[in-house]
């Protein structure tokens, strides 16, 4: 067993279960996702550290247990088309790829877009495609999607990620202010949507039409 192992294994235990991760499908992908391959050589050492980690262009690969928290409100259960956005380094994306049957991840910012696909690739996820764009519009060639998955902090909820649900699907999005947001899951019943505010959390910037800096009300 090497270290890597130990430390992944008392993540799961002390930062997940410790703290009401109960999907134990969430539980299992993360016990065996080697999340010191997603970071940078100098910084695999604090792979398994209880925080957000730098992956470089200002960005951040997310702390543990805000990936598991996402995916288990996901509520997955094998059989789903699940859209991801803000792929990053890709280690959400090799969980989701565990956890979904397809997996359509965007990242808007080409070089990490191209490493989290090599990534992925060489960790032998095949269910997954990345697509360079920005997200905040959806993939509409791919929709619709039975959960999207949005991990940048949005200034609004995106309006045409929630016209890309299937029936019955799920958008799980941190939205709010800058300084602090909160997990709102968005669930479709027919044409009516009803809105849950979960955990609070704070994200880098979500950015593109729908996000910072776009023609909304988050407009910089
Ligand atoms: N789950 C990722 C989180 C990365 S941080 C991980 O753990 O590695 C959020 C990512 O969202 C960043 O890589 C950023 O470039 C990306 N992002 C921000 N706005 C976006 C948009 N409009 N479309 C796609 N990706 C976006």
């Amino acid at each position: 067993m090497s270290h890597f192992d130990a430390q992944r294994a008392a993540m799961v235990q002390e930062q997940l279960e410790g703290r009401n991760i109960y999907d134990q499908r969430v539980l299992t992908a993360m016990r065996k996702i080697p999340r010191e391959r997603f970071v940078d050589e100098a910084m695999r050492e604090r792979a398994y550290e209880d925080a957000p980690l730098p992956i470089g262009s200002g960005q951040t690969i997310s702390q543990p247990y805000m990936v598991a928290r996402m995916c288990e409100l996901g509520r997955f259960e094998g059989s789903e088309r699940v859209l991801e956005i803000g792929a990053g380094s890709g280690y959400q994306t090799a969980v989701l790829c565990e956890l979904a049957r397809s997996v359509y991840a965007v990242e808007v910012r080409p070089e990490l877009g191209y490493a989290a696909l090599r990534r992925l690739a060489t960790l032998g996820y095949h269910n997954v495609e990345i697509g360079v764009f920005d997200g905040s519009c959806g993939w509409p060639d791919k929709a619709p999607f039975d959960v999207i998955l949005v991990a940048a902090g949005a200034p609004q909820i995106p309006p045409l990620l929630v016209d890309q649900l299937a029936e019955s699907g799920r958008l799980i999005i941190p939205v709010g202010p800058r300084q602090g947001q909160r997990l709102a899951v968005v669930t479709r019943k027919g044409e009516e949507f009803s809105t849950e505010w979960t955990t609070p959390c704070t994200f880098v910037d979500l950015v593109g039409r729908f996000g910072w800096g776009g023609d909304g009300p988050g407009r910089a």
